[in-house]
């Protein structure tokens, strides 16, 4: 399948999907709490999106039970809600999607819950930045390979992390999954040119250790193989027909990550 290339008007659609996705897992941040079973979280992402007029692309995918995906610890992405409980300590990593209009948004962030050890709470950090480097990246003119070279060098300078290297980002427009893959990894200069209509949802996810993963014998849960814990963020973001991007599940659309890093987001969203 060909790179999908939205015009305004479709991005306009995608941002409200974008934008049901952020305002959901915003809840999610609030809503989280020692004692709380994963099923809980995902009832209140199911109950938001209703609200919102969305739909949830998570449910069904290929058979996947629930609105969101709740991974605890070890666990990496695409853990299964249900009556686990979250205990203080706990590194949790939330994944949301939404449907609007036939539009998909899709994003993730990783929590610490109480206070959590500083090594787990710097894996996040790093994680997260790692994420915001990417899509800083990933900007007009440059070419898809420069993000996963940007997430990578950005992570390596922090300390020693493992980068999964099977799970990575994606096009993301009238299906969640579309081409191009994004790695998190490699060299700059390659692949595809990003120009504007490209929408990517760039999601680093890195551990403590190793970056070799296993799936659980529920075909989801994916884990790190040496135990090591390991986070997952998140957004999807497109470059607008001015050239800029703007970060179409981030509530702010990206102003005030991107702006740090020195870019300016379109005003078109
Ligand atoms: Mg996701
Ligand atoms: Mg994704």
């Amino acid at each position: 399948m060909a790179i999908q290339i939205k015009n305004l008007e479709q991005l306009k659609l995608m941002r409200r999907a974008g934008l049901l996705v952020g305002q959901t897992l915003e809840l999610l941040r609030e809503s989280i709490k020692p004692g709380m079973t994963t099923d809980a979280l995902d009832a209140i992402a199911a109950a938001n999106i209703k609200r919102g007029g969305g739909t949830s692309n998570f449910k069904g995918y290929h058979g996947f039970p629930a609105t969101i995906c709740v991974s605890i610890n070890d666990e990496i992405v695409h853990g299964i809600p249900g009556p686990r409980v979250i205990k203080e300590g706990d590194v949790v990593s939330i994944d949301c999607g939404a449907i609007i209009e036939g539009w998909h948004g899709d994003a993730a962030f990783s929590i610490g819950i109480g206070p959590v050890n500083p090594e787990d709470q710097k894996l996040m950090d790093v994680c997260e930045e790692s994420m915001w480097r990417g899509i800083a990246a990933g900007k007009n003119g440059a070419k898809l390979s420069d993000i996963g070279y940007a997430i990578e060098q950005y992570i390596n300078s922090q300390g020693k992390y493992g980068i999964l290297q099977e799970y990575g980002g994606h096009g993301i427009g009238t299906e969640m999954h579309q081409e191009p893959h994004v790695l998190n990894f490699g060299r700059a200069g390659h692949g595809p040119q990003i120009v504007p209509g490209l929408a990517l949802a760039i999601e680093p996810m890195i551990t403590r250790g190793s970056a070799r993963t296993k799936v659980l014998a529920d075909n989801w849960t994916v884990v790190a193989k040496d135990g090591s814990r390991g986070v997952h963020f998140e957004n999807s973001y497109v470059i607008c027909p001015d050239g800029a991007p703007f970060v179409l599940t981030a509530i702010d659309g990206g102003r005030m990550e991107l702006g740090r890093l020195g870019i300016e987001i379109s005003d078109l969203l």
